[in-house]
């Protein structure tokens, strides 16, 4: 039993992976009173009430009833939902928050729909994820000793981040912070970049005339860093748009460093393309020794 005082009506806009995964984690963890959702899809309401992971599915008119409102749905849908929201007589003492993978994007969309930010929004991305989404794919453990990024402002309710963070570390997750900034700059060189790197590289292999062959023939460490392109194509589709700049910024500088390194193939420079690799490998060692095998 948990001894943390209770989320009380916990309403998510978005039962899929991510929505799914946290509803099932906070209702293992016993610290919402009913947990409700709303999704534009029937099939992932039904399962989620199927699977216990929802007491019951609702429409606009039940978010009356929230005293937290998570939305997590893929960016793009995020400004039409808060409208919506805006126009509600919400709860007093209502707390809304997300686990949109961008910020700087989400926050515009929330300060056009509500015409400011609310303090109570608590801006919130669970870095933890899978290859398959919607809610057949969503685990309770999913968040488990993994980051969780609050990007808070300054004008940020004390009492709205304190009940966002309780219900993070209810799912066994670690509370970090970051300014929205930093969380879309280095979000987009660790994730989206590598996300737009993968997808790429599959679809340039899978249009040359020896794809069959290219795929069957692929090795493990191809299988690993490709993994990430069997994402779902829309949510990272809305990423990619919603952090455009950083992203593009990203590019010019690996496009770069590709330029460079074909000069080095040109002149069959082998010791300074040992280096890069000697210093990217020592830099991939040092940074995650905890996961080599013992
Ligand atoms: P998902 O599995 O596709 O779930 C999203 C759910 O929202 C689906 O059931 C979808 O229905 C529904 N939906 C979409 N638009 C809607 C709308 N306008 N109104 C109501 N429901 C709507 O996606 P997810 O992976 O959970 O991602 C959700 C959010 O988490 C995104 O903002 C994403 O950036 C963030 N995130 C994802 C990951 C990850 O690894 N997947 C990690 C961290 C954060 P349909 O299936 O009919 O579209």
């Amino acid at each position: 039993m948990n001894d943390m005082a209770s989320l009380g009506t916990v309403v998510f806009i978005g039962i899929g992976l991510i929505g799914g995964s946290l509803a099932s984690a906070i209702r293992q963890a016993g610290v919402a009173d009913k947990i409700i959702a709303l999704d534009q899809s029937v099939q992932a309401l039904t399962e989620a009430q199927d699977r216990g992971i929802i007491d019951q599915a609702t429409d606009w008119a039940g978010l009356v009833e929230a005293d937290v409102i998570v939305l997590a749905v893929p960016v793009d849908a995020f400004y039409p939902i808060c409208q919506q929201l805006a126009r509600l007589s919400l709860k007093k003492g209502v707390v809304i928050t997300d686990v949109g993978s961008t910020k700087g994007s989400v926050l515009e969309a929330v300060e056009q729909a509500f015409g400011h930010i609310p303090g109570y929004f608590v801006p919130a991305h669970p870095i933890a994820g899978r290859e398959q989404s919607g809610i057949a794919a969503a685990e309770a453990d999913l968040f488990v000793q993994h980051k969780v990024i609050l990007t808070t402002l300054p004008n940020t309710d004390d009492r709205a981040l304190g009940i966002v963070s309780r219900m993070w570390h209810a799912t066994g997750a670690m509370v970090t912070y970051l300014s929205i900034r930093d969380h879309d700059e280095v979000l987009g060189a660790t994730s989206h970049l590598p996300h737009v790197l993968a997808y790429l590289l599959v679809d340039m292999l899978n249009q040359d005339l020896h794809h069959e062959e290219i795929f069957t023939y692929a090795a493990g460490g191809f299988k690993d860093f490709t993994r990430i392109a069997s994402s779902s194509p829309i949510m990272w589709r809305d990423v990619c748009i919603h952090n455009a700049d950083v992203l593009k910024a990203l590019l010019g500088q690996y496009r770069q460093r590709l330029k460079v390194f074909e000069q080095l193939l040109e002149a069959h420079d082998g010791q300074s393309i040992e280096e890069i690799f000697q210093r990217a490998k020592l830099a991939r060692d040092v940074h995650y020794q905890r996961e080599l095998p013992l």
